[in-house]
């Protein structure tokens, strides 16, 4: 059997791990991290993204590399690119981890993100603010998640604590949208360029965190799921993508406002492992082999898929006594608040 590698040893990685042993495949984890680790994988390098070493001998002991999370650093892929096919590609790293790349890029296929400023001064911020308005989101180009380096402003008097807040960095200031909705488009590309996509669940947030998934998605949704997809899918060839990708959008009052992109399996696409005939997790693996892509359809009428964070764990009991609930804990050791620990998904039947 061939051996899959994967950057970064999170759940998502794990998950992926999970779907490439059904399938037949090893994965082998490179990740500098200590604490928790994906502990499904038979094989395991702990070295620096910075090692050549390290990562030379980790592309000679795999076929194919993925990686589970856009924050890694683009210079490991970089390295192992020219040794190993790296899918999805460092085109669509690069573009999905900066969030002026990504806004620009998908401007350029004719979506439609709320309006925005790059920001790389307080100077700049107060011309952004003067330009867009408030109430605005300022985020950090780079390495956010779950809400992590972002601040609201009120009003322009937020500037310089908003500034700091996000501790000065390279960002945007993007104009705060009052939706009633926000939904993803997950989609998978294989190697020949074939394209499926999921029914779009609407996600809610809490705190900058996703609390829920649920498909199928309201009516206001669903009339914006094809202009979305569409989109969706001219990234995707545009990036020459391959593999799972995920476009997260607002319900706007003309059609779907682009908020951002990951270039991997998503958390909003968690239900599909029991609400679709093929899981993201699934279809990621099938597309980075080169396999046929597997049926994306919806199982029976829905699901919702409800995240686990901090102390919600400690609710595994009641969930495992409720016979709709599908309980996936991912292992971590410690509760902390805001730190995903696992996830439900409840099929009604
Ligand atoms: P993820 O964990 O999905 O990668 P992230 O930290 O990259 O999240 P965003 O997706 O940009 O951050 O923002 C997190 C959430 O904050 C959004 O899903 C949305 O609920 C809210 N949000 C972000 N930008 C805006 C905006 N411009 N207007 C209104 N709400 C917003
Ligand atoms: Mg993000
Ligand atoms: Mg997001």
């Amino acid at each position: 059997g061939s051996t899959i590698g994967i950057l970064g040893s999170g759940q998502l990685g794990r998950m992926l791990s999970i779907a490439a042993a059904q399938l037949g495949y090893r994965t082998h984890i490179y990740a500098p991290e200590t604490g928790p680790a994906n502990d499904v994988s038979p094989l395991l390098t702990r070295a620096r993204y910075d090692d050549a070493g390290a990562l030379s001998a980790f592309a000679r002991s795999v076929d194919v590399v993925t990686y589970e999370f856009e924050n890694v650093a683009f210079a490991p892929i970089a390295a192992l690119a020219p040794l190993v096919p790296v899918r999805p590609s460092a085109l669509s790293l690069a573009t999905a981890q900066d969030r002026v790349n990504e806004k620009r890029f998908v401007e350029g296929l004719g979506g439609r993100p709320a309006p925005w400023r790059e920001v790389l001064s307080l100077a700049d911020l107060e011309t952004a603010i003067a330009e867009i308005g408030c109430p605005a989101v300022l985020k950090t180009s780079r390495f956010g998640y779950d809400g992590h380096g972002q601040a609201r402003l009120k009003s322009p008097d937020d500037a310089a604590t908003a500034w700091d807040r996000i501790g000065a960095a390279p960002a945007i200031l993007e104009a705060f949208v009052a939706f009633e909705h926000e939904f993803s488009i997950v989609l998978v590309r294989g190697l020949d360029g074939q394209i499926v996509s999921y029914a779009p669940p609407v996600n809610v947030h809490r705190d900058g965190i996703l609390a829920t998934s649920t498909i199928p998605a309201p009516a206001a949704v669903a009339a914006q799921w094809t202009e979305a997809a569409t989109l969706a899918g001219r990234v995707a060839d545009a990036l020459d993508h391959v593999g799972v990708l995920t476009l997260e959008f607002f319900v706007g009052t003309d059609g779907p406002v682009f908020n951002e992109m990951a270039p991997r399996v998503h958390n909003s696409g968690h239900w599909t492992i029991e609400g679709a005939v093929t899981s993201q997790f699934e279809n990621h693996i099938r597309a980075i082999c080169g396999l046929p892509l597997g049926s994306t359809d919806t199982v029976g009428t829905g699901a919702v898929m409800e995240n686990l964070i901090g102390d919600d764990a400690a609710r595994w009991p009641e969930l495992l006594a409720d016979p709709n609930a599908h309980l996936h804990l991912y292992g971590k050791h410690e509760a902390r608040p805001r730190r995903k620990m696992g996830h439900v998904t409840r099929v009604p039947r």
